[in-house]
């Protein structure tokens, strides 16, 4: 096999969707897989559809998730420029092989005699194709007279170049996902390879610098399987079949309820991101959530996108980004497509959260606290976030869980106190407190062996004490051991706590 080379080529139409994001890591993890490179190719040449910052936000979406590059528009490298705009002096001469070679030819239609003609076939109920069977009664190279053509040209009347796709033939694709994909020409569009305001149209400009930058395996999309036949004929045309790549199609990826393709409508609607990071659209302003500043870890959203249509033959779920590299391959790529799964992505979240170091969490947590006016000992919310990660998703959960940690709780869960609270509970609790001020040691195992010891005494059973006073030191019935909390709080915080609540 020749050197893999690969590429991610997104358009820069706006924000990357974590479909895209899942194609550039499957590109990233069988480059690495065969010692084989990257590229990041920006195919801007659709100039209606471009969007400013949405080349940076590609970038900096798939550096965060540590998918990296060994050439791209970012970073350089042999076959620079990497981006389609910067190119682009470089497409119409292969536009104009394609017409001397006769795969190609001029059309000089209008968009209104395209509209009408549209028309005019709905009215008979049909649909109108320009190819081989229609582009005889069209206006272009192959219905007009030369000198026509010339003229026209001289006279700077617009028209694009259109491949001429042989009558009747059958076209293969051999795709490494679906196998043998078999298409009559009859069922194609001639379609526009380049365009009358000078710029080049995806299929050509894609095959052109596939071509150039020696890529081995194209690896996307479903969606551009239908392109699939014309890229094909394409390396024919342009007798390049010999290096043509081979194409790998990747199964859609679907919402979490019913089908179809996962939509940031049904992110919207169910509460999760489909975009890596946040997004400010510059044109509406209109904000979109990302799962960078929704919490996620980089290599949770990694780890959950590599499995989402992509099988690893074990029962294993969680891998790091060399585990994923050291097991991809494409044969374990389905077919169908997968279905997005929120509880999954939060588990995942939990599982690389839960395996991060107490201080990297305590780091994270801090600033969490910094926006309440909250400063504290590092190694103070170190333990505190080692007590409480079993119980979150991620590091915004742990404010819920630990806030008591903190500062003393502001109300007292109602349906506790009701339940919980009974006529004796306030001697209780003043015994509790007397006891507590007597300890010396304010350790987690003399608080315990001295509230053992009371409820034994009194005879009282263990929750009459522990729950009412931890309803005092918490606010509810929630939170890790109690001699843990009351250890950590410190002597003064709990007898003030304790005051509090008979206070109420
Ligand atoms: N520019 C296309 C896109 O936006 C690339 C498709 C391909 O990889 O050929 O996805």
């Amino acid at each position: 096999m020749n050197k893999v080379r690969v590429r991610f080529a997104p358009s820069p139409t706006g924000p990357l969707h974590i479909g895209g994001v899942r194609t550039a890591l499957y590109n990233y993890l069988f480059a690495r897989k065969h010692g084989g490179d990257m590229l990041l190719r920006i195919e801007d040449t659709d100039r209606g559809r471009f969007v400013p910052g949405a080349e940076e936000y590609i970038i900096e979406a798939l550096a965060w998730l540590g998918i990296k590059f060994d050439e791209g528009v970012h970073v350089g490298g042999p076959c620079a420029p990497y981006r389609q705009s910067d190119r682009k002096p470089m497409y119409r001469e292969y536009a104009d092989l394609l017409i001397a070679n006769g795969w190609a030819y001029l059309a000089f239609d209008t968009p209104e005699d395209l509209d009408a003609k549209r028309k005019e076939y709905e009215q008979e109920k049909k649909i109108f194709q320009y190819d081989a069977s229609t582009r005889g009664m069209m206006c272009n190279s192959l219905t007009l007279p030369d000198s026509d053509v010339r003229q026209r040209i001289a006279g700077g009347a617009p028209y694009a170049v259109r491949f001429k796709f042989p009558a009747d033939t059958e076209i293969t694709v051999n795709d490494l996902i679906r196998g043998t994909v078999t298409v009559n020409s009859s069922l194609l569009d001639d379609k526009v390879l380049f365009k009358s305001d000078g710029m080049p149209t995806y299929h050509l400009a894609n095959i052109v610098d596939d071509h150039a930058m020696k890529i081995s395996h194209v690896i996307r999309g479903e969606e551009w399987l239908p392109s699939a036949p014309l890229h094909v004929m394409l390396y024919k045309a342009f007798g390049w079949e010999d290096t043509m790549p081979q194409f790998a199609h990747l199964p859609l990826l679907l919402k979490p309820d019913g089908n179809g393709k996962l939509s940031k409508r049904d992110g919207d609607r169910l509460g999760f991101p489909v975009f890596p990071l946040q997004w400010t659209d510059p044109a509406t302003k209109e904000v979109s959530s990302g799962y960078r500043e929704n919490g996620y870890f980089p290599e949770a959203v990694v780890n959950m996108l590599a499995l989402l249509g992509w099988n690893p033959g074990m029962d294993q779920e969680l891998f790091s980004m060399d585990e994923l590299v050291d097991l991809f391959s494409l044969e374990r790529i389905s077919k169908s497509g997968a279905k997005f799964d929120l509880k999954k992505a939060h588990w995942f979240n939990h599982e690389y959260l839960i395996a991060r170091p107490d201080e990297e969490l305590a780091a994270l947590f801090a600033k969490i606290l910094a926006d309440k006016g909250i400063t504290a000992e590092s190694v103070y919310v170190a333990r505190v976030c080692s007590l409480v990660k079993d119980r979150v998703n991620f590091v915004s959960e742990m404010w819920d869980q630990a806030s008591f940690f903190f500062v003393a709780p502001q109300s007292y869960d109602e349906a506790a106190m009701k339940k919980r609270w009974k006529e004796n509970t306030p001697a209780v609790m003043r015994d509790v407190k007397s006891i507590l001020t007597g300890l010396d040691d304010f350790s987690e195992q003399n608080i315990h062996d001295a509230l053992h010891h009371y409820s034994e005494e009194k005879g009282s059973g263990l929750g009459q004490v522990m729950i009412p006073l931890r309803i005092a030191l918490v606010g509810g019935t929630f939170g890790p051991d109690l001699q843990i909390v009351a250890a950590m709080l410190g002597k003064d915080e709990v007898t003030g706590r304790i005051n509090r609540i008979l206070a109420v």
